[in-house]
C-alpha cells in the first residue's frame, strides 16, 4: 500500500472526486487503481478567498513496483508518495504464567486508561484504583457544583473516572510525535469505545464531552473482560518503599485511605495534575520531585461567530469547516510569553476547581460545539526559577493563593470573578457585563481580575491582548468577557524518571502522563499510559533483575 500525500480538493467536493484526483494526480487508468481511502483530511485556511481540503489517502494499484519507479524520476512525486506506514500496534511482552505480583494502576483518567488496557491486554491482569466515584456517578457530583455551588472535593471535573479529560472538547490533536502504531492504537481504541469514526482522519480530531462518559464506561467493560480490577473511592494516601542497605529504593506496595496495603512491584503514577495531597505524600516519602514551567491566566469568551468570520471570512458556517478555532501567541516587551491556550470552539467556560474555598477556570465543548461563544485560556508563561523558587511543590502554593484570591472576588459560592476585555485593559473593575454573555456555571460576578493575577502577568495580558486583535480583528473587542483563574494548565511539578521510565530514585514507580509533567492534553497522556505499560511489561516479563 502507497500513500499519496498533499490531494488538493475544495470544501464542496463530490463523492467520487477523490478517486478521480488520485487517478489524475497519478496517471491512473482503469483497474491500475484497485483502491482508495482517506488516511487523513486538513483543511487550509491561510488564504481566506481559497479554503480546500487536502488529503492523504492510502492507495493498492496494480503495479506498486512500476509506479514508485515512476516516482523516482519525477521529484514532485516523490515527495508525495511513499509506502503506508505500518499502524499495526503489536505487545511487547506476555504475562509470564508466574512469578509476578498484580501491577496497580492510579488514575483512571487517559493515561492510566491506556496504561491499564495495555497491560491487562498483555495478560497483567492490573488492578486499577481512583479517589473518586464511576463516571455516571461522578458526572452527578461535576454537576452539582456547576448548578448548585456544592463541590465535592473526591469527585469532581478533576477526580474521578475518566479523569480530567472526561468533561471536555475532547480534542485530541497534540503537539507531539507518536509512533503511527501507537497512535493508531489509541485512536482506534477510542473508536471501538465510541468515540466518532472520523477521529482517525480529520487533522484535528475532537470528541465532545457526551461521548466521552460512554467511552470511558466501555474501555472499563473491556479492561476488566481482560482481567483487570477496578476500585473507585480508593485514594492511595502513601507508598511503601524499601530501602536496601546500599540505599536503593524500590516500591513494594500502595496503602489505600481505608488502611489496606496493597503488596506490588509495579505502580504506574497516572494521577493527573490536580493530586496536591499526593505529590506531598510522594515528595515526603522522599521520591525526586522538582518544580518545573506552567503558566496562569483567564478564560477568555468572544462571539463563536466573530472568530469563523476572522478565520473563514466567506466560508464561515461551512459544514465541514465547523465553529473555528484559534492559536494565538505574543511575546511581551517584559520577557513573558502570553499563547491562547485549549480553546473551545462553540463551548462553555467550566469551574474545574478541587479544593474547596478555590476558583478554577477551563473549557469544554459538545460534539456539535454549537454554543454561541467560543472560548480559550489566554495564560503567561512562569517558571520557578522566577516565580515560585526554593522549593519542588512551591508552584502548588502560587496555584493555590491565585485560585483562593479568585474565590474571594468572585464572592463566595464559586462563583467566578469576571470582567469585560475594555475594562481590563482600561484598569478598572467590571460593574456589569455586556453583550457577551459568560457560559460560567454556577455564575460570575463582574470584578477586577488584577486582583487575581500577579502584576506581571497581568501586563502580559494587557500587552497581548490588542496583538491579538490585529490576528483576529475584534478579539479585544469591548465586550468580549474574560473570567478567572486559569491555574491548571499543566502540572506545576515533575516527577522525573530515568530512561527505563521508571522514577529515578524509585524503582518500580512509573511516574506517567500530565501530573507527573510528561504529558499535556488527552492524547498525549493516552500515548504516555502506553509507552509506560510497555515499560512495564518489559520488566515483569522478566527483562528486569529486581522484579
Ligand atoms: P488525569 O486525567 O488528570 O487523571 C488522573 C486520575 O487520577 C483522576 O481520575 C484522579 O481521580 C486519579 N487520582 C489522583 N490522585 C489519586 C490518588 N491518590 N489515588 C487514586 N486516584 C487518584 N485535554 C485535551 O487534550 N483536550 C481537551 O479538549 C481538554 N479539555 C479539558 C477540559 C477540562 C475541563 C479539563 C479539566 C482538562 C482538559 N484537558 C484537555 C486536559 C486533559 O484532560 C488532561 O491533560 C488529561 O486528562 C491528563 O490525563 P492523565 O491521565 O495524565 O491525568
Amino acid at each position: 500500500m502507497l500513500r499519496l500525500t498533499e490531494l488538493k480538493l475544495p470544501l464542496d467536493h463530490g463523492e467520487g472526486a477523490i478517486e478521480a484526483a488520485v487517478r489524475q494526480r497519478l496517471g491512473l487508468r482503469g483497474d491500475a487503481l484497485r483502491r482508495a481511502q482517506v488516511a487523513r483530511r486538513a483543511w487550509d485556511a491561510r488564504k481566506k478567498s481559497d479554503i480546500h481540503l487536502v488529503y492523504s489517502v492510502d492507495i493498492e494499484v496494480a503495479d506498486e513496483a512500476a509506479l514508485l519507479r515512476r516516482a523516482a524520476r519525477d521529484r514532485t512525486l516523490a515527495r508525495n508518495l511513499s509506502p503506508t506506514p505500518d499502524a499495526t500496534y503489536r505487545h511487547v511482552a506476555r504475562a509470564p504464567a508466574s512469578g509476578w505480583k498484580r501491577p496497580v494502576v492510579i488514575g483512571t483518567g487517559p493515561c492510566g486508561l491506556m496504561a491499564a488496557l495495555i497491560l491487562a491486554e498483555m495478560g497483567f491482569r492490573p488492578l486499577i484504583l481512583d479517589r473518586g466515584k464511576v463516571v455516571r456517578e461522578r458526572t452527578k457530583d461535576t454537576w452539582a457544583l456547576w448548578r448548585r455551588s456544592v463541590l465535592t472535593p473526591e469527585s469532581n471535573v478533576q477526580f474521578g473516572e475518566g479523569g480530567a479529560g472526561t468533561f471536555s472538547d475532547g480534542k485530541l490533536y497534540s503537539g507531539i510525535k507518536a509512533p503511527e502504531a501507537v497512535s493508531r492504537k489509541v485512536l482506534t481504541e477510542f473508536v471501538t469505545a465510541g468515540a466518532p469514526e472520523e477521529i482517525l482522519t480529520v487533522a484535528k480530531p475532537h470528541i465532545g464531552t457526551f461521548r466521552l462518559v460512554t467511552m470511558v464506561e466501555s474501555l472499563r467493560a473491556k479492561i476488566e473482560s481482560l482481567g483487570g480490577e477496578y476500585r473507585f473511592r480508593t485514594k492511595v494516601v502513601d507508598f511503601a518503599i524499601a530501602v536496601g542497605r546500599d540505599g536503593a529504593r524500590r516500591i513494594r506496595g500502595v496503602v489505600t485511605e481505608a488502611g489496606e496495603t496493597i503488596e506490588t512491584d509495579h505502580v504506574v503514577l497516572a494521577i493527573g495534575h490536580s493530586a496536591r495531597d499526593t505529590f506531598q505524600v510522594l515528595h515526603d516519602r522522599g521520591v525526586f520531585i522538582e518544580a518545573k514551567p506552567f503558566s496562569i491566566g483567564v478564560r477568555i469568551e468572544h462571539p463563536q461567530s466573530l472568530i469563523d468570520r476572522a478565520r473563514f471570512g466567506d466560508f464561515a458556517g461551512n459544514r465541514i469547516l465547523g465553529a473555528a478555532d484559534y492559536k494565538l501567541v505574543h511575546h511581551c516587551g517584559n520577557g513573558r510569553s502570553v499563547y491562547s491556550f485549549c480553546m473551545c470552539p462553540g463551548g462553555t467556560v467550566v469551574a474545574a476547581t478541587s479544593e474547596e474555598g478555590r476558583v478554577v477556570t477551563n473549557g469544554m465543548s459538545q460534539y456539535s460545539r454549537a454554543e454561541r461563544n467560543a472560548n480559550a485560556g489566554i495564560v503567561v508563561g512562569i517558571t520557578p526559577e522566577q516565580d515560585y523558587p526554593g522549593h519542588p511543590l512551591a508552584g502548588i502554593a502560587f496555584q493555590r493563593h491565585w485560585e483562593e484570591r479568585a474565590y474571594a472576588a468572585g464572592g463566595g459560592g464559586y462563583r467566578a470573578p469576571a470582567q469585560r476585555v475594555e475594562d481590563f485593559l482600561a484598569g478598572r473593575p467590571s460593574t456589569a457585563l455586556g453583550s457577551v454573555i459568560p457560559s460560567y456555571k454556577p455564575g460570575v460576578t463582574p470584578a477586577d481580575l488584577s486582583l487575581c493575577l500577579p502584576d506581571f502577568a497581568v501586563a502580559a495580558i494587557r500587552e497581548a491582548l490588542p496583538a491579538f486583535g490585529r490576528q483576529i480583528p475584534g478579539f479585544d473587542m469591548a465586550d468580549a468577557v474574560m473570567t478567572g483563574v486559569e491555574t491548571r494548565t499543566s502540572s506545576p511539578i515533575r516527577i522525573r524518571r530515568g530512561a527505563d521510565l521508571q522514577s529515578v530514585n524509585t524503582a518500580g514507580l512509573y511516574p506517567a502522563g500530565e501530573g507527573a509533567g510528561y504529558a499535556g492534553g488527552i492524547y498525549s497522556a493516552a500515548v504516555d499510559g502506553i509507552r509506560i505499560a510497555e515499560a512495564v511489561g518489559r520488566a515483569m516479563a522478566g527483562q528486569d533483575a529486581a522484579a
